[in-house]
């Protein structure tokens, strides 16, 4: 029995997997079992952004297990608290907590956030969370009802209370839906599975002064936005807009799981012992593989990540003026959006077919996240699939019927 076959028996059916079954994935690239090579802009939903397998990170990771593979957290692991040093030294005066996925992360901070009134009365006691439509921020019941997208929640009610929602780069929406019992406002500096929707500057900055006024905790979920994808380390510094508490996972651990939730000095004490915690939360491997990927993240690949994403976006337009079913193209650094006229899956699986690996998020965005490493060339290869892609979808949408001369309908 093939391993499709095996899988459709044996895991539960929550994915919608792809018909590739990897062999191997190397630097940009992934190989299938027949040998046939992708071009990789999707690096597993941004946690490939330093390639696959980068020998530096696959290095530090054999090192580290050398010495050994995990510790309880009732121990000191060097190795992890090396990696806290290196995100507040480029962050701010604070502290981290270590986790092992994107909704941990935000568990944490939601936490921290239902934590902080904890010594007032109860009737006045603020509690509320603030989040987006079209936001995600994952699959827990908690980070489920945060999620601006009612989709992932059908069939889980009875779900936590205290979650509200407002339209996102739209403050006067916000300032509707804040009240006395508001503590927190989580949003994602650009709405990743929400169909690549980048924050406009004047809607963090407004958001920063309302949080600050009202003495708010703001909280950046910078899980898909983190770690160079948007041409700074965290894309808060691309706003020049400073979260209370920001949010890491997928290409943090530079291909392993961790997660890290970051809180400014400010609030480091509402956690005290016994409040919080993880048995993997931290592991030494991740976190030697994480040390590894923050090194490699200097000047010139920042800088690659703004160049090359500039020239992507432009030759993204060209094809834009030339194809219809192109209505919009966004994003920020190398997280780049396509929204299509129509629903985007069978594009995807034909630039499959052509060597090139993407997703398509909210049905109609076709979603980019390659390699941060990516040079022209392979924006040139890429733009080349794609322009033959949407050709032949365009060529189908209008072929001519030979007999009669009609035009098929679009
Ligand atoms: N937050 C954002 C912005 C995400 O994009 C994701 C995952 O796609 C999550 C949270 C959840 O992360 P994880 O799947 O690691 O729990």
């Amino acid at each position: 029995m093939n391993i499709i076959k095996i899988e459709k028996k044996c895991h539960l059916q929550v994915y919608k997997r792809n018909e590739i079954v990897v062999k191997k994935a190397s630097g940009k690239y992934i190989y299938d079992e027949e040998g046939k090579k992708y071009l990789d802009f999707f690096t597993g939903v941004s946690v490939c952004n330093f390639e696959h397998c980068h020998p530096r990170i696959v290095s530090a990771i054999k090192g580290q297990l050398n010495d050994y593979m995990h510790v309880s957290n009732l121990y000191y692991a060097p190795v992890q608290v090396n990696l806290a040093d290196k995100l507040i030294s480029r962050s701010f005066k604070g502290k981290v907590f270590f986790s092992n996925s994107g909704a941990e992360a935000n568990e944490c901070a939601i936490k921290i956030a239902r934590k902080l009134d904890s010594d007032k009365a109860r009737n006045k006691k603020r509690y509320e969370i603030i989040t987006f439509n079209n936001s995600f921020h994952g699959r827990t019941l908690a980070t489920l009802t945060a999620t601006g997208q009612e989709k992932f929640k059908k069939g889980f009610e009875p779900l936590p209370v205290g979650f509200k929602h407002a339209d996102y780069n739209d403050i006067n929406s916000v300032k509707k839906v804040v009240s006395e019992k508001t503590v927190a406002i989580i949003v994602e500096p650009v709405q990743g599975e929400g169909g690549v929707v980048p924050a406009k500057k004047e809607f963090l900055v407004q958001l920063r002064k309302l949080c600050t006024q009202k003495k708010l905790v703001l909280i950046f979920d910078e899980i898909q936005t983190g770690m160079g994808r948007c041409g700074e380390i965290f894309a808060w510094k691309v706003y020049g807009v400073r979260p209370d508490i920001f949010t890491l996972a997928k290409s943090l651990g530079g291909g392993l799981p961790l997660g890290a939730t970051i809180v400014a000095a400010q609030y480091d004490g509402v956690l005290g012992f016994g409040d919080h915690g993880s048995t993997f939360g931290g592991n030494p491997v991740s976190c030697a593989a994480a040390n590894a990927a923050i090194d490699l993240l200097d000047e010139e690949l920042l800088k690659n990540v703004k160049e090359v994403g500039r020239y992507f976006m432009q030759e993204l337009l060209k094809l834009k003026s030339k194809h219809k079913v192109i209505k919009d193209v966004r994003g920020l650094g190398l997280m780049v959006g396509v929204e299509l006229t129509e629903k985007g899956a069978a594009i995807v699986k034909k630039c499959q077919d052509n060597g090139l690996l993407l997703n398509c998020t909210k049905d109609y965005v076709l979603r980019f996240l390659p390699p941060l490493t990516i040079t022209k060339k392979d924006v040139d290869t890429t733009i080349k699939i794609l322009d033959k892609v949407l050709k032949s979808v365009e060529n189908i949408r209008f072929r001519p019927l030979k007999q009669s001369g009609r035009r098929l309908p679009s």
